[in-house]
């Protein structure tokens, strides 16, 4: 049993291959922390085996899941394959009293932060250096098609856009063990603030205050990056 008697989601977030996986397995090494685990409709990689990055399932398998109401929130990441949160994974870990850690697309995170959760979720977008370095990572993976390849850096871009609205951090990941460090700072530092402190600022008033000041306190390393892109 963890110790959270009121679990805050953490959403990851950031362009494929900027280092979602490798610093949500930062947070991962704090205690009281667990993955979301998304069901999707994509081909499992090589490496990847079920279960533990995702479950795989059929297309009409995840339409039956829409049609129940199992989604916390779920979307087709780049016009292709569906992927979602199941709402199930929320209650494991509130029965658990742990934290949980959501890595899912812009248009998940915004979904997630609008809906009836938005009190408890607190949202990271993880930037790469450049765009040069963002391409030779994807292609140093070696996990994708050259097409694929395409897709993630043309949608990298569309996320970068869609970043200052919507997040409350901006982690760059330059170094993995720096930017590994700054993402369990923020973790340890939300979880020291008070549930109402975090409720304050995602309803009503609060919350169109703490969006203003989220766009204007982006910081000035942080904006040079979204202008490369
Ligand atoms: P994402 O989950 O965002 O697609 P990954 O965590 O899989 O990204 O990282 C993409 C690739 O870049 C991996 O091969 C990973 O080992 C590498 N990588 C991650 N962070 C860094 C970093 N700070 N410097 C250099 N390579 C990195
Ligand atoms: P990949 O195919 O590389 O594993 O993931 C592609 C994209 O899908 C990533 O941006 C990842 O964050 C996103 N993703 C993974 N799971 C979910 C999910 O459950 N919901 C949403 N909205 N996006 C997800």
């Amino acid at each position: 049993m963890g110790n959270r008697d009121k679990p805050i989601i953490f959403i990851v977030s950031g362009p494929s291959g900027s280092g979602k996986s490798t610093l949500v397995q930062k947070i991962l090494e704090l205690p009281d922390t667990m993955l979301s685990i998304s069901c999707t409709t994509r081909q499992p990689r090589a490496a990847e085996s079920p279960g533990k990055s995702y479950n795989f399932v059929t297309p009409g398998q995840f339409q039956q899941m829409i049609k129940e109401g199992a989604f916390l929130e779920y979307a087709q990441v780049f016009g292709k394959n569906w992927y979602g949160t199941p709402w199930e994974n929320w209650f494991e870990a509130q029965r658990k009293g742990v934290d949980l850690i959501l890595e899912i697309d812009v248009q998940g995170a915004q979904d997630v932060q609008q809906g009836q959760l938005k009190q408890n979720v607190v949202s990271i977008f993880v930037l790469p250096p450049s765009p040069e370095e963002l391409e030779r990572r994807i292609r140093a993976r070696g996990m994708d098609s050259e097409d694929e390849i395409e897709r993630r850096l043309r949608q990298a871009k569309t996320e970068i856009k869609a970043l200052p609205e919507y997040y409350d951090y901006h982690v760059v990941n330059d170094d993995v063990a720096r930017a590994g460090r700054e993402i369990q700072g923020i973790v340890l530092k939300e979880r020291a603030r008070s549930a109402d402190e975090r409720r304050d600022e995602r309803v009503g008033v609060g919350a169109i205050a703490a969006a203003k000041k989220r766009r204007s306190n982006i910081e000035l390393s942080v904006q040079r990056i979204l202008e490369l892109f």
